[in-house]
């Protein structure tokens, strides 16, 4: 994919952009390298208080960088704003709490006589350089999740963006300029995937985090496990939402139809697939049905607009395959199921979209939809709603809506995922760890968990 700003509205390449050559990813690596040195010695205060003139000018140029993410990759204006609010407040969040997340942690003397030791420690220092591999969903708030506790740790980022959001990347390198951080310290390397295996192997850098699909996930684990360096996935996520029969079925409703089209239905933790007791269950889809179908779809910047374009073309049509061989092989469209009318020429809309009669066969069974389709299931009871929330590949998270107590313990002991929301949708948190299990990834990202993830734990053993 060319390094370009193409407008998924109207499928108009606005800006293209050179990647960078060998010499200039000398250039950064370098820039990286010698950034380190100096700035894993500086202190939380210094830290925090460049993280928090980050935040300060995100929050100015918020109308800004908002419209630049609309134009890059189609989300509707409203949601660029509130992720850009989301991303200054994880920010402060990090430079608030890093220094207490991070503080040596004192195992009990009596716990460590028998060591040897007089007195110990546990000490986190920064890792170093450590590349972003970053994709085009939320542009902003997946690299600032990387970022903030990274360099509130002490170390410093190198981010290979998606190559269809380079405006947004470079606006990132800009911001941290902008704020004070030293020369170095954050970089964007515009680059294609192609380049992502030479950096990961060079020798100064020193570990990665990807957030994208499987495939990218596999490949830079792979090169990352050949050179023992450390990584964090996170990666695709077919999220089940179940319902059971003390729910609040109205609410679980109305909550469901935004839990799969937020961000045009392209969010790992977007709940798909869609779990329903048989009590419930007409009443259930009578209503998810008719919110979905009453969604307004069109030009992201339009105030009003709830689902804008998909954020390419191949993205499009992958989610209209895998809608048309589920109708091949027996579903049922309730809404949707097409490009909307008056939109089939220009921009890569799709209509809001739920389907009944899913069966293993179809690969909508298994595969992530990206885009705002969503799958329905019946099901006779607990044992069976977990059953098919397990039946995956993924783990990310989970939904699970219902007021019985005895059904929170069973869920929350069985379903195979990173999180699990009770009575409302996935959202990650900074106060939270995010991330998955089985092949949704690897690791953490947020909280304390995520801020460690790229720490050196050092014992300091003192006789
Ligand atoms: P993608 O193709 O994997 O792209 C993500 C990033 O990886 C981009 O920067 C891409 O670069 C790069 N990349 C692609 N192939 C690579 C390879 N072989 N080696 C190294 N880097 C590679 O993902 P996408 O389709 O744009 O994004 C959607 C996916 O991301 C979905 O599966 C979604 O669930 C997942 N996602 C997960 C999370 C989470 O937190 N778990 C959050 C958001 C999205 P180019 O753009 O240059 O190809």
């Amino acid at each position: 994919m060319p390094i370009a700003t193409v407008n998924p509205a109207t499928g108009e390449t606005l800006k293209t952009f050179d990647e960078l050559t060998p010499d200039g990813i000398e250039r950064c690596l370098a820039a990286a390298d010698a950034a380190f040195r100096r700035y894993r010695t500086t202190g939380f205060a210094e830290r925090a208080r460049l993280l928090e003139s980050a935040a300060d000018l995100l929050e100015r140029d918020q109308e800004d960088i908002a419209r630049t993410m609309t134009t890059e990759m189609g989300k509707p204006i409203t949601a660029a704003r509130a992720e850009v609010a989301k991303c200054v407040k994880a920010m402060r969040w990090y430079a608030a709490h890093a220094e207490r997340l991070l503080a040596d942690e004192h195992p009990a003397d009596a716990d460590v006589q028998d060591a040897g030791a007089a007195r110990a420690r546990v000490h986190y220092r920064p890792l170093g350089p450590v590349l972003a591999v970053m994709p085009w969903n939320f542009p902003l708030w997946q690299v600032v999740r990387f970022a903030a506790p990274a360099l509130m740790a002490g170390n410093v980022g190198l981010l290979k963006h998606a190559s269809n959001v380079p405006q947004t990347a470079l606006y990132l390198e800009e911001l941290f300029r902008r704020a004070g951080y030293p020369e170095g310290v954050f970089q964007t390397l515009l680059i294609g995937y192609r380049a992502v295996e030479g950096v990961l192997r060079d020798g100064r850098v020193a570990a990665a985090t990807l957030t994208g699909s499987e495939p990218a996930g596999r490949s830079v684990a792979s090169i990352a496990g050949d050179e023992v360096k450390k990584t964090v996935l996170e990666l695709g996520g077919s999220d089940p939402y179940v319902v059971m029969p003390s729910a609040d079925v109205e609410k679980a409703a109305a909550v469901a139809v935004t839990a799969r089209t937020q961000n045009n239905g392209q969010s790992c933790i977007a709940a798909k697939r869609f779990i329903v007791h048989t009590d419930v269950y007409d009443v259930f889809e009578e209503r998810f049905t008719a919110g979905m179908a009453a969604l307004a779809v069109g030009d992201p910047m339009d105030e009003s607009t709830d689902v804008g374009p998909l954020a390419s073309e191949a993205g499009r049509d992958g989610l209209a395959e895998l809608v048309e061989d589920a109708l091949r092989q027996g579903a049922t469209v309730l809404c949707g199921g097409r490009r909307p009318e008056g939109r089939e020429e220009r921009g890569w809309f799709y209509e809001p979209t739920v389907l009944t009669g899913i069966t293993p066969a179809m690969r909508i069974h298994q595969e992530e939809t990206f885009g705002p389709v969503a799958t329905l299931y019946r099901v006779a009871d607990l044992d069976e709603a977990v059953k098919v929330a397990n039946d995956t590949y993924f783990g990310l998270s989970s939904n699970v809506w219902t007021r019985d107590e005895a059904d929170v313990q069973r869920f929350v002991r069985d379903l195979e995922a990173g999180g699990v929301y009770i009575n409302g949708m996935t959202a990650s948190h900074p106060a939270l760890p995010f991330g998955g299990v089985k092949r949704s990834g690897y690791g953490r990202e947020l909280s304390g968990h995520g801020i460690r993830e790229f720490c050196n734990a050092t014992t300091v053993w003192q006789a």
